[in-house]
């Protein structure tokens, strides 16, 4: 028989109306023959709510008190959807994370998950009955409840289903898959037909919020081919999956932009071994995730550092780095909060040269400024002015003709076990 892991995200399980609605198509799913495990986030803004409760409690809430009241949010929707789901007239139950055997390492807030004890999860399911899992929670080695990090429920049904050697991951949420840009910003974005494990680790890291980043290096390290759909249609959406030649053929799949770091510059910076080792350490130290690190070619002894890094970490990082910009005998720290990254991914630019040219062609052509660049083998990014972003990355989309070529990379559709169906004829 086979067996499907789904997971609804927040919105999708907004209301107890849509909760019944989602009830009727695990039903569905259910009576074509599937076994069915569920994965719900919480409803609609509830995790927000209560990370604001706790917030007007104590500016600083205790990790392991804070874990304990957010993991509640997900308990709600999963009692609701298996009373839902029974109402229907069928079997359900729903376990908390704890209860399904994820199991984490100690990060409160951020854990990971080290390993997955499903045997209750699959004893339920062998008897029939449906099963709803908390998402976004575990519980720890030191059998603390633990929440994995904002989005953290896509982790948690990737997890699952590597478990429990699902046929098939379907994330359903309030877009209907992958774009070649945000749709608000490019009306003409097109829905991506299949990305590479690579790309979408690439896009998630540059700011596409479809799939937490966590998520999908899980689905990579256990290839589980995910399918990012809607749950207010029938569409197909967007294969998560390993790469094969024909996604190398368009060159470029997306476009991610994102307005959530800040630019500090370290400026004179004597230049000798160890000074940068010195800047980043203390950062580190604090759990800062700094990116874009740019240093220039010295003169006269000095050089000067440019780097980004979350908005939210700035009041942390601030005092550090006055602290070792004196210690270093720099000239000075300034931030930047008004800037945004914007980002083009695709895995075929390993073998196209000229994809960068053509990026900073758009954006010279449209008088934007870039203020910094860095690339990985399949991805380039640009910092620019964050009043900018919008227009970088419709005339970036524009210069590739994404629209396009994100049809190009659809002729070739994927079956659902992630395989290309034109492939199974190849010679
Ligand atoms: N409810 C959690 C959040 O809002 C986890 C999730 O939705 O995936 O981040
Ligand atoms: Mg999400």
């Amino acid at each position: 028989m086979a067996l499907i892991v789904q997971k609804y995200g927040g919105t999708s399980v907004g209301d107890p109306d849509r909760i019944k609605s989602v009830a009727a198509r695990i039903v569905a799913a259910a009576e074509s023959g599937q076994q069915v495990c569920v994965v719900v986030s919480a409803m609609g803004q509830t995790t927000d709510q209560l990370v604001d409760m706790a917030a007007q409690i104590s500016p600083a809430p205790y990790a392991r008190e804070l874990d304990m009241l957010l993991s509640a949010g997900e308990r709600i929707s999963m009692a609701l959807l298996s009373m839902a789901i029974i109402e229907l007239g069928r079997e359900a139950i729903s376990f908390t994370g704890s209860q399904a055997g994820i199991v984490t390492d100690t990060t409160h807030g951020k854990a990971r998950i080290v390993e997955v004890r499903a045997r209750r999860v699959i004893e339920a399911l062998e008897a029939g009955k449906i099963v709803i899992v908390a998402g976004f929670q575990g519980v720890s080695t030191a059998l603390d409840v633990t929440t994995l990090g904002r989005g953290g429920s896509d982790t948690t049904a990737v997890a699952l289903a590597a478990a429990l050697k699902a046929d098939a991951c379907e994330i359903y949420t309030d877009v209907s898959g992958v774009y070649t840009a945000d749709p608000r910003i490019v009306p003409e974005a097109t829905k991506l037909h299949a990305v590479t494990y690579e790309e979408m680790l690439e896009l998630s890291a540059s700011g596409a919020k479809v799939l937490m980043l966590r998520s999908v290096e899980y689905a990579r390290n256990y290839g589980v081919t995910i399918h990012v759909r809607s749950s207010f249609t029938d569409e197909k959406g967007t294969w998560i999956k390993k790469e094969d030649e024909r996604m190398e053929q368009a060159i470029i799949s997306g476009i991610a932009h994102d307005t959530s770091e800040a630019k500090v510059t370290v400026l004179g910076v004597p230049d000798r071994p160890g000074v940068a080792a010195r800047v980043f350490r203390p950062l580190a130290d604090e759990g800062v995730n700094v990116d874009m690190i740019v240093q220039n070619a010295s003169s006269d002894g000095r050089t000067d550092i440019f780097f980004t890094l979350p908005k939210e970490d700035l009041r942390r990082a601030e005092p550090i780095l006055q602290k070792v910009s004196s210690e270093v005998g720099a000239e000075g720290v300034s931030t930047d909060p008004d800037i945004a990254k914007v980002s083009l991914v695709g895995a075929g630019m390993k073998t196209h040269p000229g994809v960068a040219a053509s990026m900073f062609d758009a954006l010279a052509d449209a008088g934007i400024n870039i203020e910094i660049i860095s690339t990985s083998s399949i991805r380039v990014s640009c910092v620019v002015r964050a009043s900018e972003v919008a227009k970088a990355v419709q005339v970036i989309h524009d210069k590739f003709e994404l629209s396009t070529a994100a049809i190009r990379r659809e002729m070739h559709p994927v079956t659902a076990t992630g395989e290309f169906e034109a492939l199974k004829d190849a010679p």
